[in-house]
């Protein structure tokens, strides 16, 4: 969609503008078309925009600009954790002894970094409560995929081959039923009780000898502590299963609590969460796994360890799941974890969890005026309000987020998780000051007024944008990323 203010490339094309200037050629001139055969020769001119570097410097600048980040404003994305990421991690991440090397390299040559690594997966496993941890995984859905195939191959290696069903609760992360469907289980529904919390009744019924494990979020996805995680832990242990944490999101608990002492078996972290890589649009990421010792053997290879003085690559694994990643893991974001970890120590990761917490229950109580609160309890990083009540105005929740764009914020995580009607689930994280929080509470109190007196400007939101109301089903589907001529 063309914009007065800010014509696309396409219409400022004019013919033979260029934006590149190269160098003399000083090589031999070769016949491309010999070289490659006709096959690979184009026909016609590639249909590119002819525009000056500078027209296309401020094309990408204007582009840029209509990013939303965490560095342009608060962007409370419920079971996302949109923290501030601290731009000392990305000097760190920039040091050439990091940024400069090659995964081929040598271990010898490259002991700082390989160090790093191996420090990490210690401070993660002991974060965790956890006996060993691997940094293969790519994001936390990937680590989700390669902890339940160590489970499937922990149970196949006791010749356990009937254990086919993965429990995970109605109000789990998507990616949990679908990482447990990928690695060849089924996943099986366990019901959530009226107070947010797994219903252990429901529990007991599904569980059975086909139960290979349990998923499970904690605090859940409601940003909910599962208080009665033993009592579930020895549920599953008793019945021969085993238990995944699903610790995206573990910024309500570091120093606090771990996942190793609940009785969980397999964790998976997030590193560009909880530990301040940036993310959006799709990565990188990095998603450590962290098991208890009888789970070593399965670890994907080859696993980092130290030899004497001596970090090394142990690729002789036999029982291992096998690599799931080139190379060694997003090493980048590993890098900027660990920077923070580092400059945190474990009193300050104990500060995040303590500030995490008391900045969502302090928004939790101020929306509770206008908006239902369908568990009224306190919470932990993140809550969840419902717009029931704006509803029966005719105000959708996706009205009203739509209209926090005309705020100038990020609307939080809506129709998630999807035993909440309406759902808004808003994680503030540590890093926002109370100015912040207000402003934020104040403008959803001011949508809901809004909603009440003129519902309309609701509805049509947002006003202040771009693009207003896009088709969102269509955009998803069917992008158009290329250039035209034709537009
Ligand atoms: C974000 C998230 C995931 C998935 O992590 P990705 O890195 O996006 O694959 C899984 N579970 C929970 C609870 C999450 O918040």
């Amino acid at each position: 969609m063309a914009n007065q203010d800010f014509p696309l490339i396409f219409e400022l094309s004019q013919e033979s503008r260029t934006g590149f200037s190269l160098p003399e050629l000083d090589v031999p001139e070769t016949n491309v078309e010999e070289q490659l055969g006709e096959a690979y020769i184009r026909k016609n001119e590639p249909d590119l925009p002819e525009v000056s570097e500078l027209q296309i410097m401020r094309h990408y600048t204007a582009l840029s600009k209509r990013n939303h980040g965490v560095d342009s404003g608060f962007y409370p994305l419920g079971s996302c954790t949109m923290k501030y990421n601290p731009k000392m991690n990305e000097d760190v991440a920039r040091l050439a002894g990091f940024s400069h090397i090659h995964p081929y390299q040598a271990p010898e040559t490259v002991q700082g970094a390989l160090g790093l690594m191996y420090d990490l997966q210690t401070t993660l496993a002991e974060i965790t409560g956890m006996d060993t941890v691997t940094l293969q995984p790519a994001a936390g859905a990937h680590g989700e995929w390669t902890g339940l195939m160590m489970i499937r191959a922990f149970h196949e290696g006791n010749g356990d081959f009937q254990r086919t069903k993965v429990i995970v609760p109605d109000s789990a992360h998507g990616t949990n039923p679908a990482s447990a469907t990928v690695a060849g289980f089924e996943a099986v529904t366990v019901k959530t009780n009226e107070r947010g919390l797994v219903d252990l009744e429901d529990l007991k019924r599904v569980v059975d000898e086909k139960t290979a494990a349990l998923m499970l979020t904690n605090p859940n996805t409601l940003g909910l502590f599962e208080e009665d995680i033993e009592e579930m832990a020895a549920i599953i242990h008793d019945a021969g299963g085993k238990l995944y944490y699903d610790g995206a999101n573990l910024n309500a608990i570091m120093s606090y609590a771990r996942p190793g002492d609940m009785g969980f078996d397999v964790v998976h972290l997030n590193l560009h969460k909880t530990f301040t890589g940036p993310h959006g649009g799709g990565g990188p990421g990095s998603g450590p796994v962290g098991v208890t010792a009888e789970f070593e053997p399965f670890l994907p290879k080859p696993i980092l360890t130290k030899q004497d003085d001596m970090f090394v690559f142990d690729g002789d694994r036999p029982q291992s799941v096998g690599r799931v990643k080139p190379y060694y893991g997003n090493f980048g974001i590993n890098v900027r974890a660990y920077t923070y970890i580092r400059t945190m120590g474990a009193e300050g990761l104990r500060k995040v969890s303590e500030y995490a917490v008391l900045n969502a229950n302090y928004m939790m109580r101020r929306l509770q005026s206008e908006f239902d609160l369908p568990y009224d309890q306190h919470c932990k990083h993140e809550f969840v309000i419902s717009g029931k009540r704006q509803k029966k105005l005719g105000v959708r929740t996706l009205d009203m987020a739509k209209r926090l764009l005309d705020f100038g914020y990020h609307p939080p995580t809506i129709y998630f998780p999807i035993n909440v009607d309406e759902a808004f689930m808003v994680e503030p994280t540590e890093t926002e000051s109370k100015e912040t929080l207000d402003e934020f509470v104040d403008a959803m109190i001011q949508i809901s007024n809004e909603a009440k007196e003129d519902p309309e400007l609701v509805q049509n939101a947002p006003h202040t944008t771009i693009v207003s109301r896009m088709d969102e089903t269509t955009a998803a589907r069917k992008p158009v990323l290329r250039y035209s001529k034709e537009g």
